[in-house]
């Protein structure tokens, strides 16, 4: 039978405007989107039996249709229309409904590992166009590259070179539902949009572009998300941020020794979920 095993990595937002509400409900917004390496594992086995069969055992994570991992599977057994099924066991790594877009990561594994295995051929154009049907991340994660995203998130280009930095990541486990973070959203008539710089030289540089309209919304409601994003910064951290609708909140280190020592003075025995991972 054959397999084939995938890592999907989580992703930071460095930058997240929210630009419009669209008459469709979606949201237009400008993001700056940077891979971590937390990364969910992923093997896809082809059956010949036709059907799906999704294996995560994570709690909040369903393991059957309602898993994007399995939509991605349909989307590609249906366009290779061989009769054949998959078996996908996905070990959970990246915490879920996190800010850190574990599912769309998984989506984009799946969509990319199906293409091989099927040999489909398709181009990484026509995954991205089938991935944004199933979330408006995925598309990112088969770009595969630090990007400027807009619309939904669909629309991708490459960001200017980032040096490489070690990124701490904390999730204090407090449920927070994306909807309902757009939904009371107070859409500001703001200026123009901050300009983005053209070079990056230094962590410092990426520090400059860090902001997230969502905290005006998740901080009231979670201040443990500011107290986490003070205390990276007592710690070390050269610029510390929420990621995506949270709660997870990252902080840039320049080195692993900064960012593991601040893992562990802030962590403590709270409980929460931390790791200090490298930009991909
Ligand atoms: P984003 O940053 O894109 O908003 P997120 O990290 O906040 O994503 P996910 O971890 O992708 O959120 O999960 C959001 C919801 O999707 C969860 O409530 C979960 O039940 C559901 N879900 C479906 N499939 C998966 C999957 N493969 N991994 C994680 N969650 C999944």
């Amino acid at each position: 039978m054959k397999s084939l095993t995938l890592k999907a990595p989580a992703k930071v937002n460095y930058l997240l405007d929210v630009i419009r509400r669209r008459p469709d409900g979606y949201h237009d917004l400008r993001m700056v989107m940077q891979r971590v390496n937390l990364c969910d594992e992923i093997t896809i086995t082809l059956t010949g039996n036709g059907g799906i069969a999704v294996n995560c055992g994570k709690e909040g994570v369903p393991d059957g249709p309602g898993n994007i991992a399995w939509k991605a599977a349909r989307v590609m057994l249906d366009l290779a229309g061989s009769g054949q099924g998959a078996e996908i066991a996905i070990t959970k790594n990246i915490p879920v409904a996190a800010g850190l877009g574990g599912g769309s990561s998984d989506a984009a594994s799946v969509l990319m590992g199906m293409n091989d295995l099927l040999g489909l051929g398709l181009s990484d154009r026509r995954l991205m166009e089938i991935g944004v049907k199933l979330g408006a991340d995925v598309p990112f994660f088969i770009f595969k590259k630090t990007a400027l995203a807009e619309g939904i998130g669909e629309q991708l280009c490459a960001m200017p070179a980032m040096p490489p930095v070690w990124v701490l990541l904390v999730n204090p486990g407090v449920h927070v539902s994306t909807a309902w973070v757009y939904r009371n959203l107070q859409l500001t008539n703001r200026g123009g949009l901050a300009k983005l710089p053209h070079f990056y030289g230094t962590v410092d540089d990426i520090c400059s572009i860090l902001s997230n309209d969502l905290e005006s919304v998740t901080i009231p409601a979670f201040p443990v998300i500011a107290e986490i994003k003070a205390a990276m910064l007592r710690l070390g951290a050269a610029g510390a941020m929420m990621s995506g609708s949270g709660p997870t909140v990252f902080g840039l280190f320049r080195d692993r020794e900064g960012a593991e020592r601040a893992r562990e003075t802030l962590v403590g025995d709270s409980g929460w979920f931390a790791a200090a991972v490298k930009t991909l």
